[in-house]
C-alpha cells in the first residue's frame, strides 16, 4: 500500500520533529530530510572559516559550497551552530540555494525509498505547499529546552537549563519574525502538541492522522 508524499512536518525548535520524522520514515518506508540539518551545515561552514553568519554574502558562498553528504553530524548539532543557522536563514540566497535541495529531495526520494518526509519550519508553508501531509508539531518552551538539555549536556555537563530556554526561546523569535519564510503553521496543517505526549504517543497521533488522509 502505498501512503501520500511528501509528508510535511515543521514546528519549533526541539519539538520533536525529527524523531518522529524518522519513526514515520521506518513505519512507511519513507526516506527523511532533517532540513535544519542544512542550514546548520551552512552556519558550521561560515563558523569554520571565521565570517559571520549575519553577513549575507559571505552565508550564501557556504550554501553554494554545501555538499549534503559532507555535512559534519556532530559538530552541527552544538548550541553555537544552532544559534548560527537561525542567522544564515533569514538570508534570501541561502533559502533559496537550500529550497532546491529540499525540493528535489522531495519530488525524488532516494532510491528503494517510497516517498519523503522533510521537517523544519517552512516545509508546509513554502518548500512543498502542495505536500498531503502537513503536521505542525509543537511543545511548551520549558519541555523543549528542558529536552535540548537532556540531548546536549551528555557532551556538555557544565550546561545550564535556563541557558538553553532562553536560547530556545530567542531562536523561535527569530525564526518567526523573519521576513521570508517565517516559522508558523501551514493553515492546513494538522497541530500536534507533544508536551505531555511521549514519543510513542505522539508517533500513534501522527500515523492515525496519516492514515486517515490517504492509503
Ligand atoms: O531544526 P533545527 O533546530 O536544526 O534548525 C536550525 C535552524 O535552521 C532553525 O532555527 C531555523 O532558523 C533554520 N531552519 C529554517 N528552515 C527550515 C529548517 C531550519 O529556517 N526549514
Amino acid at each position: 500500500m502505498s501512503y501520500p508524499s511528501p509528508i510535511a512536518i515543521d514546528g519549533p525548535a526541539a519539538a520533536g520533529k525529527g524523531t518522529l520524522a524518522k519513526k514515520l520514515g521506518s513505519h512507511f518506508n519513507f526516506a527523511c530530510l532533517d532540513t535544519g540539518a542544512l542550514y546548520r551545515g551552512v552556519a558550521l561552514l561560515v563558523l569554520q572559516a571565521q565570517d559571520d553568519p549575519t553577513d549575507s554574502q559571505k552565508s550564501l558562498e557556504a550554501a553554494q559550497k554545501l555538499d549534503i553528504d559532507k555535512i559534519d553530524h556532530t559538530a552541527i548539532r552544538s548550541a553555537e551552530v544552532g544559534q548560527a543557522a537561525a542567522d544564515v536563514a533569514v538570508h534570501q540566497g541561502v533559502r533559496s540555494c537550500i529550497l532546491d535541495l529540499q525540493r528535489h529531495f522531495a519530488a525524488n526520494p532516494p532510491a528503494g525509498k517510497d516517498g519523503a518526509i522533510l521537517d523544519g519550519r517552512d516545509i508546509g508553508t513554502f518548500v512543498c505547499p502542495d505536500a498531503p501531509v502537513k503536521l505542525f508539531v509543537t511543545a511548551s518552551a520549558e519541555i523543549r529546552a528542558h529536552r535540548r538539555w537532556l540531548e546536549l549536556s551528555v557532551n556538555d555537563p557544565s550546561l545550564k537549563e535556563a541557558d538553553i530556554l532562553e536560547a530556545v526561546i530567542a531562536r523561535d523569535k527569530k525564526d518567526m519574525e523573519r521576513a521570508i519564510a517565517p516559522l508558523r503553521p501551514a493553515k492546513d496543517a494538522h497541530l500536534l502538541d507533544t508536551s505531555d505526549l511521549g514519543i510513542e504517543n505522539a508517533f500513534e497521533a501522527a500515523l492515525k492522522l496519516i492514515t486517515s488522509i490517504g492509503g
